[in-house]
């Protein structure tokens, strides 16, 4: 049986939905936005919604309008300001200082065509090399093994160094990486629990690196299965997953809590969104969670969808 660490806790617990705008609600985001929500709240935790803005060229317009209505509108209500990564460049910047300062970081000359992918071989570590000028700034992975405990997906370990390598923290176009905001973000936002898909299983030790060499907290994780098609990829905007259809969100909230193991009663279809939130909020269970990947619930799309759960 899986622990339930964030059950087991009761000190002032905040959640958060952090998601890019990068296309309307799916049933992928929709399942991390039920999960984080119902897990914060079950302990009277607050709620936050942070907008993942950052990658600009795959910010879609409307995108943030149409997810926070569709939030609304499945009764999904949020506390305070929304954030904003795009108003929060003056706080990555002293972050990157930061590492800086304690020799956490190096600048880096290296195109992406210099590097076939796969682990960085170290080409720019001790100084750049003579006629290469800074592009990116990377994170100096000393330590080998990173381990934490999942709330749904276990122990889980990953060794930085052979396994990922020395990541960038600020990218060649300026942008500063997924990785850094959401740390410096999660922190600012004094976020004490980490519930998303586990298809971000793996970023979680990049993360817990940038948490401790800044000195920030570390939230509990919970990695919720992540739907995935009948390719067997993830839900998600990229392979253009459709938007729910929200005619009926109290069906598509049913289903979601199918998808997460919660097991809702037959009749809770006909309820009101309130309704159905409130019931999963009072019946959440974080051990009935299923892990990994798990194809949607059918019905909820027209296509054909593996019937078995991918587990
Ligand atoms: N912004 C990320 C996404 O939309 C989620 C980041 C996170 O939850 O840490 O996939």
């Amino acid at each position: 049986m899986i622990s339930d660490p964030i059950s087991d806790r009761v000190p002032s617990v905040c959640g958060r939905f952090a998601p890019s705008p990068t296309g309307p609600l799916h049933f992928g985001s929709l399942v991390a936005a039920l999960g984080s929500l119902v897990s914060a709240r079950r302990h009277g935790g607050r709620w936050l919604v942070r907008i993942e803005d950052l990658d600009t060229p795959r910010n879609v317009a409307g995108a943030v309008d149409s997810i926070l209505r569709d939030l609304e509108r499945c009764a999904m209500h949020w506390d305070g300001e929304i954030m904003y990564q795009s108003r929060r460049t003056d706080a990555y910047a002293e972050a990157l200082e930061r590492l800086a300062d304690r020799g956490w970081t190096f600048d880096c000359g290296c195109s992406r065509r210099d590097l076939a992918g796969g682990v960085y071989p170290g080409t720019c570590r001790d100084g750049l090399p003579r006629g290469r000028s800074a592009r990116s700034v990377r994170m100096r992975v000393r330590t080998a093994n990173i381990g934490f405990r999942d709330a749904i997906q276990g122990s889980t370990a990953q060794c930085l160094q052979t396994e990922v390598g020395d990541f960038v923290v600020l990218r060649a176009d300026g942008v500063v990486a997924y990785h850094l905001a959401t740390v410096v973000d999660d922190a600012e936002q004094r976020i004490s629990e980490v519930v998303r898909g586990c298809d971000l299983l793996e970023s979680t030790p990049r993360q817990i690196l940038i948490q401790r060499a800044l000195g920030l907290p570390r939230p509990e994780y919970a990695h919720l299965p992540v739907a995935v098609d009948a390719q067997e990829r993830k839900l998600g905007k990229q392979n253009l997953a459709r938007p729910i259809a929200f005619h009926s969100p109290g069906a598509v909230l049913v289903d979601a809590l199918e998808f997460l193991g919660q097991h809702p009663p037959l009749e809770l279809v006909r309820a009101s969104p309130a309704e159905i939130i409130s019931w999963a909020i009072g019946s959440w269970d974080t051990r009935r969670v299923p892990r990994r990947r798990r194809a949607p619930a059918p019905g909820y799309v027209d296509d054909p969808w593996p019937r078995s759960c991918l587990q």
